[in-house]
């Protein structure tokens, strides 16, 4: 009605006004302009949502400690767009902000990988307290690089590897420096990094760790419990499957990480019953299509046995490296066939447009397939026509930005491109990646970037938190469930903050 009223006086009423004098002439401006603004938040991607009276006093409270830590830093000279996150951690961290928003319930984490979970400290102190870990103390080569960690019988260690704990004890700066050996950290926006090879070298230097089941399950547990902590109910995992082992057994099944996760998650539900996990099988963007067919087909037997654990189905490393998406087309071309022959569905959750480049074509393929969810989709804004049919797809966008500024996407990140699809209606959530590389756990650091840096309200958050849970793959029981839990920590959040900020 107030729509067709407006367009009405702008139309006609105008002139009929003009006669009247200016302060008339000044309304129908003002009028068109708040028509304008109404317009322009309908196409949000939150404009279902509307605020509760409790809700919007602390849209009030968190914009005035906004402001308060843009005119802080502001007096301090601290350039808060001109700085990389890790310049800016301490500072994050002594914020109302901050504090605020680790109360904050998050949902769900719905992008995170298997390798980047759990706080590399916490990582260094476990595995010295196995005797049989070991570090590599040699320079790079084709097969060990210079700070690996492994688990090694004794008599069967490598030659350049030495005893964790005795290299540690022996050496008082050696703890700092595989700290950073483990973590990637951009510490100034502007000095030159091959972002990539450092990242994946994070991966390697840890990539023997994991497999050895009695650090398994530690791993995860903390990874979990950090989550928790953090305020997070609900994660999934891009995970990539290796067969575990112990020295005692040798290798175990592929299975047995599925069962030992479900044995750790129970442990878990006696202090935290809400907390769920869902594993999206997880392959290489550099494979052929030949291993990817196997890889496919090795998901769909761990889907029919574990349906409730896998969801889907996800190709990671980097884009500008590994082939495109259209590179599989056989491997897609065969997903109907595995679906008939194992009667489970398994939707891609791909990796898509991690890029600056309008020349990756990614996330057209993305709009085309049977995938659920695209992982970062930065370059989709260069696809207006893709950027529609995602919207009216209702695939969720899963963005991560500290993660896009420390791999080189984005310097500034009142440029993410994240604003442009949120403002166009693209559902999206907010994810860590791989926080325990950027140094961090949690989902706060992340969240603290989109209000700041963003000018995200409580209505925009609220979205994004329930869109967690809402773009999740748990299943429909699962997920009324969780919603249930998350609204209720969501207004006990929301009491507390208003009681607790005045
Ligand atoms: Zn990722």
């Amino acid at each position: 009605m107030m729509k067709k009223y407006l367009i009405y006086i702008s139309l006609l009423g105008a002139p009929l006004f003009w006669g009247q004098g200016k302060m008339t002439e000044t309304s129908v401006y003002r009028h068109n302009l708040a028509l304008s603004e109404q317009e322009n938040k309908a196409m949000a991607f939150d404009a279902d949502i509307s605020l509760s009276e409790a809700e919007l006093l602390l849209d009030k409270k968190i914009s005035g400690i906004r402001k308060q830590l843009l005119s802080d830093t502001e007096s301090k000279k601290i350039s808060l767009y001109n700085s990389s996150f890790n310049e800016l951690k301490p500072l994050i961290e002594d914020s109302n902000l901050f504090q605020l928003l680790q109360t904050m319930p998050k949902g769900g984490l719905l992008h995170t990988h298997s390798g980047g979970i759990t706080d590399v400290k916490w990582i260094i102190s476990r595995v010295r307290k196995y005797q049989e870990s070991y570090v590599y103390d040699q320079k790079d080569n084709d097969q060990f690089i210079f700070g690996q960690l492994a688990f090694f019988e004794k008599g069967k260690v490598p030659a350049g590897f030495v005893s964790l704990d005795k290299k540690l004890a022996s050496s008082p700066g050696f703890e700092k420096e595989l700290q950073d050996l483990l973590t990637l950290k951009r510490d100034h926006l502007c000095s030159y990094t091959d972002y990539w090879i450092e990242f994946e070298k994070r991966f390697k230097r840890i990539s023997l760790l994991l497999p050895y089941r009695p650090f398994f399950k530690e791993y995860y547990l903390k990874g979990f419990q950090d989550l928790i902590k953090d305020k997070v109910q609900h994660v999934e995992i891009r995970y990539i499957f290796d067969e575990l082992y112990d020295f005692e057994h040798g290798k175990y099944p592929l299975k047995t990480s599925i069962t030992d996760l479900q044995d750790i998650l129970k442990q878990i539900h006696q202090s935290d019953p809400q907390f769920t996990l869902k594993l999206i099988y997880s392959s290489f963007k550099f494979l052929d299509n030949e291993s990817i067919g196997k890889q496919l087909e090795t998901a769909f037997v761990m889907k029919k046995e574990f349906p409730d654990m896998i969801s889907g189905f996800d190709l990671v490393a980097d884009e500008a490296a590994g082939h495109d998406i259209r590179f599989f087309e056989k491997s897609w071309a065969k997903m109907d066939e595995l679906h008939k022959k194992y009667g489970v569905e398994l939707p891609l959750f791909l990796h898509a447009g991690e890029s600056n480049s309008a020349l990756n074509e990614n996330v057209l393929d993305v709009a085309l397939l049977n995938n659920k969810r695209i992982g970062h989709g930065l370059n989709l804004i260069y696809f207006p026509k893709t950027m529609e049919q995602i919207r009216k797809q209702n695939k969720l966008v899963e963005v991560s930005p500290i993660s896009n500024q420390i791999l080189g996407y984005v310097s500034d990140l009142r440029n993410h491109p994240a604003r442009v699809l949120l403002s166009n209606g693209i559902q999206c959530s907010i994810n860590s990646d791989d926080p325990s590389v950027y140094g961090y756990t949690g989902l706060s650091y992340d969240f603290w970037t989109t209000l700041v840096y963003w000018e995200l309200d409580v209505k925009a958050l609220k979205k994004l938190v329930f869109n967690s849970i809402q773009y999740s793959s748990l299943n429909d029981n699962e997920k009324k469930k969780a919603t249930a839990y998350l609204n209720q920590q969501w207004n006990d959040f929301v009491q507390k903050a208003n009681r607790q900020f005045n």
